[in-house]
This record gives C-alpha cells, sequence and structure tokens, in this order.
C-alpha cells in the first residue's frame, strides 16, 4: 500500500524538478539537503521568468500596464500566502528576505520598544541561530534575560520545565515548530497556550513545518510566525512574516525608506498602512511571485498528502538507518507509522567526522548536510560538535532511501578498512 502512495506523489513530481535529473560524480543524484534548501519546479521558475520577461516593472507606483500588473502579481501572491497559513487579514503577510530578516523586524521593532530591564524572554535550546542571536543583541541592549527550555531524555522540548520556567515577567517565548536538526515536531499549541495565560507574546519559527504539513495561525494562535520560501520551493531572497493584525498596526516601522511612508517631510514622517509599513524599499517583486506560485504548486498537491508521504519516507529511512549498528541518530523515534516526527535524520557514525561522511556519501551522488546546521548550542548540549544529516521533500523516494543507505554503508565499510 506504501509503495502505491508513494508512486503516486513523487513519481508524479519528480519530472517537474529538472534539478533532480542530474548525475553528481557519475551517479544519479539523490538531493538529500532539503531542510537546507528545497528544489523549486518548473512552476516556480517559470512564474520568475515571466514576470522578467512579460510584467517587470516596479510596485504601488507607476501609473503605467505594467507596474499594476507587477503591483497585482506581487499582492496576488500576498493573498496566496495568507491563504495558505490561514490568516484572518492578507495585511498580516509582510514579506522579507528570509525567516532571519523576519525574525529580526520582530526583535528590532517589537522587542526592542517593549522590553524592559529584568523582563524575559524565553528560547529553546534546539533554535536555529537565527532565532537566537537577534534576541541576545536585543536583550542587552535592553537588559531583558534570556531563559532556555532544555532538551527531555527524549530528546524532546520539555514541556515541564518551559513550566517552571515561565513567569509574569516572560514578555517573549520564541519557538522553532519544527527542529532543524533534531526533527521533532514541537507542541506549539501548548505551548502558546501557557504563554498566554502569564501575557507573553509568541514567535514560531515555522522554517521546517510550512513547508511539510498543513499550517493554521488562526488555530495555533501563535502571536507571529516566520518561514523562509526557499525551503518551501520558490527562490532565495523571499520569506514572510505572520503577526496579528493588533500587534503589527503597533508596532513601529523596522527599516526607513521608500514604500513604506506615506509622507515624507523634511523633519518627519508618516508611514504607510499594513503590510507596507514594514516593507521599506523595492521589494523582491518576481521572487514574491515566484513564491505565490510555490504556494500554488503545493496547495495543488495538498500539504496533508505532502505531510502524509513524508511521514511513510520517516518510517523507512529511520528502519533502514537503525540496522546501521555504528549509527546514532539524534531527536525522538517515529511511530512505526513514521508519525511524530520530520523527514529527517541528524546523525553520528562512532568514530567518523561528520564532515567525511557527508564527503564520502558525495562521491557516491548522495547529498547530504555535515556540521553543526545553525544550532551550534544545541550541538553543544548534544555533547558533539556536528552531526550529518539526511533531511528529506516530497520529491524523495524509497529507492532513493536504498541508494542513501548504501552510500553510507560503503563509507563506513572504508573508513573502518583504513583505520585498521
Ligand atoms: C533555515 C532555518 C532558519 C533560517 O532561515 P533563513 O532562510 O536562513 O533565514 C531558521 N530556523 C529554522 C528552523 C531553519 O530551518
Amino acid at each position: 500500500m506504501t509503495l502505491i502512495k508513494e508512486k503516486t506523489i513523487a513519481a508524479k513530481v519528480r519530472p517537474d524538478f529538472p534539478i533532480l535529473h542530474q548525475e553528481v560524480h557519475g551517479k544519479p543524484l539523490i538531493y538529500f539537503d532539503s531542510a537546507a534548501t528545497s528544489q523549486k519546479p518548473v512552476a516556480v521558475l517559470d512564474a520568475l521568468r515571466h514576470y522578467y520577461e512579460q510584467d517587470n516593472a516596479n510596485v504601488h507606483r507607476g501609473a503605467h500596464t505594467l507596474s499594476v500588473k507587477a503591483t497585482e502579481a506581487y499582492e496576488g501572491a500576498r493573498d496566496k500566502v495568507a491563504r495558505f497559513v490561514n490568516a484572518a487579514s492578507r495585511n498580516e503577510i509582510v514579506f522579507t528576505r528570509n525567516a532571519s530578516e523576519a525574525i529580526n523586524l520582530v526583535a528590532y521593532s517589537w522587542g526592542l520598544n517593549n522590553l524592559q530591564p529584568g523582563d524575559e524572554i524565553i528560547l529553546s535550546v534546539m533554535e536555529h541561530h537565527s532565532n537566537i542571536v537577534p534576541w541576545q543583541i536585543i536583550a542587552q541592549k535592553t537588559g531583558a534575560v534570556l531563559k532556555y527550555v532544555e532538551l527531555t531524555s527524549d530528546g524532546e522540548f520539555d514541556l515541564e520545565q518551559f513550566r517552571q520556567l515561565i513567569t509574569d515577567k516572560t514578555k517573549l517565548v520564541g519557538v522553532v515548530h519544527v527542529s532543524n536538526t533534531l526533527g521533532c515536531i514541537n507542541p506549539v499549541e501548548e505551548i502558546i497556550a501557557i504563554a498566554h495565560q502569564y501575557g507573553a507574546k509568541v514567535l514560531i519559527d515555522a522554517c521546517q513545518s510550512v513547508p511539510h504539513m498543513p499550517i493554521d495561525v488562526q488555530a495555533m494562535d501563535c502571536d507571529w510566525l516566520v518561514a523562509s520560501g526557499h525551503k518551501m520551493c520558490a527562490p532565495t531572497g523571499i520569506g514572510f512574516l505572520y503577526g496579528k493584525l493588533d500587534l503589527l498596526l503597533a508596532m513601529p516601522p523596522f527599516m526607513g525608506g521608500g514604500e513604506m511612508i506615506s509622507e515624507v517631510f523634511l523633519d518627519h514622517s508618516t508611514y504607510a498602512e499594513l503590510p507596507h509599513k514594514f516593507e521599506a524599499g523595492t521589494p523582491a517583486i518576481g521572487e514574491a511571485i515566484a513564491l505565490g506560485a510555490a504556494v500554488d504548486y503545493l496547495s495543488g498537491i495538498g500539504m496533508d498528502k505532502i505531510h502524509a508521504y513524508e511521514e511513510e519516507l520517516t518510517a523507512y529511512l529511520f528502519e533502514q538507518l537503525r540496522q546501521i549498528p555504528d549509527v546514532k541518530i539524534y531527536g525522538p523515534q517515529p511511530t512505526a507509522e513514521g508519525k511524530g516526527r520530520a523527514a529527517l535524520a541528524s546523525f553520528s557514525v562512532t568514530g567518523l567526522d561528520s564532515s567525511d561522511v557527508s564527503t564520502l556519501v558525495d562521491q557516491e551522488g548522495v547529498a547530504i548536510r555535515s556540521g553543526h546546521h545553525c544550532t551550534q548550542p544545541l550541538h553543544r548540549v548534544l555533547g558533539v560538535a556536528g552531526t550529518a544529516r539526511a533531511s528529506l521533500y516530497f520529491y524523495n523516494t524509497r529507492e532513493e532511501i536504498d541508494g542513501f543507505i548504501k552510500a553510507l554503508k560503503e563509507t563506513i565499510e572504508f573508513f573502518k578498512s583504513v583505520l585498521e
């Protein structure tokens, strides 16, 4: 049954991804690094090209036809993203360069203006550097205090410790929805409900969830949510911030410039309405339009179907990886059906450096990442300098998992023979 389902999703979409049909070092490419950046389907590449070939003009300015077309396509992309995450209003979606910029927007605009000395910011030790460093900078500037939620023995977000940690002084909780290293899916709805009881705001880093599962910001009740386009089939240079309307209305601009103003005088300015207040300068127009095309593409397949298919891949990936004795996988185990975690595995191989593992499997055409995956504090908690990470998406197949496992086994055997 699983085989039939797989044929319907991966086999159907693979022709849409030209990049996947190439050889690397004379071997068919197995791209297992989608958590770092996903590949882009033809529909997205076409949207980008169509904009530059047919509609290229600046937005919100010209009284000419191309500018109207560009503006309609750009704002249409905002509508698509708003629907994709079920925002209550299109004005709750702000385009940014990436998720990092979206977090910095909240940190500088909201954090800098709302945090007082002694106020608390709670993050988790598994956060991506993008959701740590901006808060460190703002904490230094405001005198706010950073606190961290640790891991349970199963390598998951410690909800009980979070309950102990949060106080009336907690003003912000920043949590990753799906960890890009551990692959755990955090109980964000519970975290948000607890935080709101203390009057704290919650920012969700959804970089690894928005591309892989249905997201409903209203059901989640997060105050802000961020994601990057390039991990969800869109180009680089475009991401977005979702924020509750009343919060975004109260937040001052993050950057000043064209597009974000209403009127400019020599001594002061008034600002544009949402969402333009937060989009200073000419935006990444083509990239935003292509993000809209990516959202259409993903919705066309169905986020629930993508998630279910990735669970099947997860089950198979873990089943195979567990059979290699020298491999240690970090984060929670999936159920037999592949539920409870993302389709990625960070692992180490006894006696081997993670960068040697990725370099050697690359010789077999397999692209996996190695290093700290922008989660150095987490790697310190895990007690390793780096891990190797295989991360999958809906265009990957069981046959590719077999190819990866074969390359990994050969790598381990090669090192054993060298070391003997
Ligand atoms: C990739 C990633 C980020 C940062 O995204 P950028 O596109 O580099 O800004 C933040 N958090 C998580 C969990 C990520 O996977």
